[in-house]
């Protein structure tokens, strides 16, 4: 009766899990999506320490309530430009909890496994703590990358997939000599000495890996947290953690396979590494003149304009633009212009960064387009406003062959009649490559702070509006 009530709330949980999954999926539902899925978790996190917590309860209160504490004050505190940071660390806890689970069953298993059985158990833990330590690395890499502390060009070792491919056969080795071993310490051992080889392993992929190719990292990340939950699950007989594990695991892989579409990357060559890396001789420096614009001009140019499209960026989220960007569309609407959003797949730091914070600022759905939406239009937009973006306006993606952002899919800014960058100056983005853009003919770039610059464009703006008025 007990075990039939359990499992209908991990039933429910898993329904609340597919659904949330399936309204993350676009923006409109994405606010619903998010509070199927905080069902779900509910009922998953009841019904576990219902079914599983027999003693130590208040140990596990308590843990959960110091855990709660932490997620609420990081929450609060931490700023919409680091939330990739954060979901990268978040990730690295889940790849730590599977390592730490793992030696836990080993060492103290929740029954007595023989035979084959107990063959099948120790598979699970190998492969458990041995994606476990990748990720855990790998995240912290990652966020170390994110966060600006180590640089996000990728290491290159001499013979550097000579030395993953040891580590892979290595692993393998020291995972018959773990199976089935008579010797407990001897396979603690084998178990220990593989788990410091996966830390290793996981480092060295994500260190090798360039600034250009990041977003398809955290993607992959978000997927190998997922299938670490999963071999979790297996470890622990719980078929909930194996069905949510999985869930994650596979939306992130189709998640990398999107933004390796996004980027025109292959998979593999990612996970290789060495794209990105900074200073490709044709890339580095762009000669020419360039020609910047004032507040009043800029303002002048834009309300004369039929068609607007607007470009955000990672600057538009530092600056925390995009309240002010919201107010500046609301305006140019008034004057009856065309305004239209250029969402590229990998603006920002996260993906769907951009989507999040224009949501935020109630820009309505309808006018937010994708690249490959947008891209046809541009020969006939009058103006394109680049708030804060750099790497995904950047021509040399399709004209420079050795850039290392070649055959990265741009937003083709530079066909519109005139285009208008908002940056502090002229430091290149992510990728660290320059941005002939900015010496356009048609390009003027507006510098200051992003927030700023709109702010002044919304005041100006708005004087003219009331001007128009006031003569009609
Ligand atoms: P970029 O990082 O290419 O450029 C951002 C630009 O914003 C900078 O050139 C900077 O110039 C400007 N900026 C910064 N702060 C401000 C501010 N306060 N006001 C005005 N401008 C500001 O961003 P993009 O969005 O164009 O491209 C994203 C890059 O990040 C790509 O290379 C992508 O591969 C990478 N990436 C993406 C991830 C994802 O999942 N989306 C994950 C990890 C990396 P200045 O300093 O002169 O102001």
């Amino acid at each position: 009766m007990f075990d039939g009530f359990i499992n209908s709330l991990y039933i429910l949980a898993s329904i609340f899990f597919i659904l949330s999954l399936g309204g993350l999926s676009h923006q409109t539902s994405a606010v619903r999506g998010n509070v199927f899925g905080i069902l779900g978790m509910i009922l998953a996190v009841l019904g576990t320490i219902a079914a599983r917590v027999t003693d130590n309860l208040e140990i596990v209160v308590a843990m959960m309530a110091i855990g709660g504490l932490i997620g609420i004050l990081v929450s609060r505190r931490v700023q919409m430009t680091a939330m990739p940071q954060l979901v990268a660390i978040l990730h690295s806890l889940v790849g730590l909890a599977a390592v730490f689970v793992g030696f836990a069953n080993f060492i103290e298993p929740l029954k007595t496994y023989e035979g084959v059985e107990n063959i099948v158990h120790e598979v699970e833990i190998f492969i458990g703590v041995f994606i476990g330590a990748i990720t855990f690395t790998g995240s912290v890499a990652a966020f170390g990358k994110l966060q600006g502390i180590i640089t996000s060009r990728p290491l290159m070792l001499p013979a550097r997939h000579w030395l993953n491919l040891v580590i892979i056969i290595v692993s393998i080795w020291l995972g018959a000599q773990f199976l089935g071993n008579e010797s407990h310490a001897a396979a603690t051992n084998f178990l220990l000495i593989m788990t410091l080889l996966a830390f290793l392993l996981g480092l060295h992929l994500v260190l090798a890996i360039g600034g250009a190719d990041m977003p398809v990292v955290i993607s992959m990340l978000n997927s190998y947290s997922g299938w670490a939950a999963a071999a979790t699950g297996f470890m622990l007989e719980s078929d909930l953690l194996i069905l949510v594990g999985a869930l994650v695991g596979s939306s992130g892989a189709i998640l990398s396979y999107i933004m390796c579409r996004a980027m025109n990357r292959h998979f593999v060559s990612v996970i290789m590494g060495g794209f990105g890396t900074t200073g490709g001789s044709a890339s580095s420096a762009v000669e020419g003149e360039i020609s910047e614009i004032l507040s009043d001009e800029a303002a002048m140019l834009v309300e004369t304009a039929r068609s607007v499209v607007i470009v955000p960026g990672y600057g538009m989220a530092v600056a925390h633009a995009q309240h002010p960007v919201a107010e500046l569309t609301k305006k140019l609407q008034a004057h009856n212009i065309d305004v239209r959003f250029a969402i590229h797949p990998v603006a920002g730091r996260m993906p769907g960064h951009m989507n999040v914070l224009l949501a935020e600022a109630r820009v309505p759905y309808d006018i937010v387009f994708e690249m490959d939406e947008i891209n046809p239009s541009m020969p006939d937009t009058d103006v394109v406003l680049v708030i804060g973006a750099n790497d995904i306006v950047n021509p040399s993606a399709q004209d420079t062959p050795d850039s290392p952002i070649a055959g990265m899919p741009v937003i083709e800014v530079w066909k519109a009649k005139h285009t208008i960058v908002l940056k502090r100056s002229m430091a290149s983005g992510y990728a660290g490559v320059d941005n002939p853009l900015f010496y356009k003919e048609n390009n003027r770039m507006y510098f200051g702070d992003a927030k700023d610059s709109v702010d002044r464009l919304v005041a100006l703006v708005s004087w003219s509006l009331e001007l128009t008025k006031f003569k009609s």
